[in-house]
């Protein structure tokens, strides 16, 4: 008789389309999903995301079954659970008497290096979810000075022909940001997010998630995630109505209690395979040729999935096993405990602290500009940052996280995703948010009792780092401004900056 090889299936990997289960045959082989504890907790991720993904799984594997597949599955607690995805493969080769493997390539090194090690025979397939394949990025990346996301994207335009008009882009521009990114006013009427009532399974995994990872920071209830792909399309459906229009005017907008304006809140679907890419934008697309949504929210979407998406995860796997531990800037101070709900005086800080804990979400511009922004200007050690943002974001995952925060948001590549340090003082939160009006501190003062922290600690930033950004043609008329200031006024606030973030280490409130 023929040995059945095992499929691995990880829990990112949950598409009919993965190329693991192409390559597979139906009637020989056994398909291997594990929930495993390994996976649960090498960070303490936030409880909704643990909760959707094991959610995702067993209603996947339902439907693997459903048509005709053998699964072999491991519910976390199962006495016999191995605890490990190898562990999971080696106990199940044993159980099946197979010696083969097919796997598609994990979005992280640390599995990758994991299966590797297997005393098994691997064949790993490249995860064909993404536009751009790794060697696709590399070629593109070799012999150049600087990777620029802008020149890429132009790239991934012509191959895809999305918004491509022959070999010219739609309306006749690549980027329409200059129509975008509107502060949004306190009467906005954002619509309501879709959110779906748990059914057995999800109920299920709710208890599970709540005895054992109860203790992680995050709410797990109300959970009302996507958690099959029949879910996940009406999310993408809603978006495309309710949100797609002003999507674009108002992406960079920031508003107090309202954590998901007209941000679409698909990645954690995208990220474990509930939706494609491609047809995403295909979708959006074909709003926009309805004239059912305007080119510089539908240009300004796609971007942010064939351009930055696309982008970040060719910088990682190009960058290699390190990428992560980097520290370019060598920021050491630990990560204050205001990001786990510490209470802090910043309204912006716990506006955000405190969105992130109940709903495992904070759209792209309050990571990098509130939370990203801050841990930057206090010199937080960026791999405690990583680890922060890994743990409480229901879409992350090692390849996108990692970029977006160690590069982009804590310039700790030492330049390789972002050209510039993404800081910026008060002035910017106060004129994209209205967090600013219920603040203990004053946005308007620059130093003194009040003066906002962001004010201080951007200047102290850029007096500290003015070897490395001085010559920095983006950065050079900061430079000039800084050095235009009165003496007495510059030693002021650099004398306050320390002060405060000294009383942030000593884990006063702040
Ligand atoms: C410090 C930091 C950490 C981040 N960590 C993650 C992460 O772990 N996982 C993750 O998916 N995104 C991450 N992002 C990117 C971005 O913030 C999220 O993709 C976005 O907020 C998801 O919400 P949304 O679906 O409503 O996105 P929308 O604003 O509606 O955008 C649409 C889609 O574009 C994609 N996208 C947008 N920006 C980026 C980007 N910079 N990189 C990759 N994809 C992007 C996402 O798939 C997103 O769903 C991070 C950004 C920063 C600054
Ligand atoms: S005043 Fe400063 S700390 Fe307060 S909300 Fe505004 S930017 Fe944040």
């Amino acid at each position: 008789m023929v040995k059945p090889r095992l499929v691995l299936v990880l829990g990112d990997q949950l598409t009919t389309e993965i190329a693991a289960l192409r390559a597979a045959d139906k009637a020989r082989d056994v398909v291997v999903m594990a929930e495993v504890m390994d996976e649960a907790r090498y960070v303490p991720h936030h409880p909704k995301k643990i909760a959707l993904v094991l959610a995702a799984m067993r209603k996947f594997a339902a439907a693997l079954e459903a048509e005709g597949r053998q699964v072999a599955y491991a519910r976390l607690d199962d006495s016999d659970n191995a605890g490990s995805i190898p562990g999971e493969l080696l106990r199940r080769a044993e159980a099946f008497e197979a010696d083969e493997v097919i796997a598609t390539t994990p979005g992280e090194w640390r599995l990758i290096e994991a299966l590797d090690e297997l005393p098994l025979t691997l064949h790993q397939h490249p995860d064909d979810r993404f536009l751009c394949s790794r060697s696709e990025f590399a070629n593109w990346a070799e012999g150049r000075k600087e990777l620029r996301m802008e020149w890429f994207y132009r790239e991934m335009r012509r191959k895809t022909g999305l918004l491509m008009e022959g070999d010219d882009p739609a309306g006749g521009n690549w980027n329409y940001d200059a129509d975008n990114r509107k502060p949004a006013s306190d009467d906005a009427d954002p619509p309501e997010p879709l959110s779906f009532a748990p059914d057995d399974t999800v109920d299920q995994v709710l208890d599970l998630v709540e005895e054992r990872f109860g203790g992680h920071f995050g709410d797990l209830r109300p959970f009302g995630f996507a958690t099959d792909r029949k879910q996940a399309l009406k999310v993408l459906d809603h978006f495309i109505e309710h949100g797609l229009p002003k999507f674009g005017d108002y992406q960079d907008a920031m508003l107090s209690g309202e954590p998901m304006l007209w941000h679409a809140v698909i990645s954690p679907y995208l990220n474990i395979g509930l939706l494609d890419p491609l047809e995403v934008c295909q979708r959006c697309e074909q709003a926009w040729q309805d004239g059912k949504a305007p080119l510089n929210a539908t240009e300004g979407f796609i971007r942010q999935i064939i351009g930055w998406r696309e982008f970040v995860r060719g910088v990682y796997f190009l960058e290699g096993p390190d990428y992560a531990r980097r520290n370019a800037l060598n920021h050491q101070r630990g990560l204050p405990d205001l990001y786990w709900g510490g209470e802090t005086r910043m309204a912006c800080m716990a506006e955000v602290v405190a969105q992130t804990r109940k709903y495992a979400y904070a759209h792209h511009i309050q990571r990098l500009m509130i939370t990203g922004n801050f841990a930057l200007l206090a010199g937080i050690d960026p791999a405690e940052v990583h680890e922060w943002y890994l743990s409480v974001y229901a879409d992350a995952y090692e390849w996108v996280e990692a970029p977006n925060t160690v590069g982009m948001s804590q310039f700790a590549d030492g330049g390789i995703v972002a050209s510039k340090p993404y800081v910026s003082s008060g002035n910017y939160i106060a004129k994209m948010s209205n967090y600013c009006r219920d603040c203990a501190y004053d946005v308007k003062a620059k130093s003194g009792e009040t003066a906002c922290p962001f004010n201080l600690l951007y200047w102290y930033f850029i007096d500290r780092h003015r070897d490395r950004f001085e010559d920095n043609p983006r950065m050079k008329v900061i430079y000039r401004n800084w050095d235009k200031r009165d003496e007495d006024d510059r030693a002021q606030i650099l004398r306050e900056a320390e002060a405060w973030l000294d009383q942030l280490s000593k884990g006063k409130t702040v």
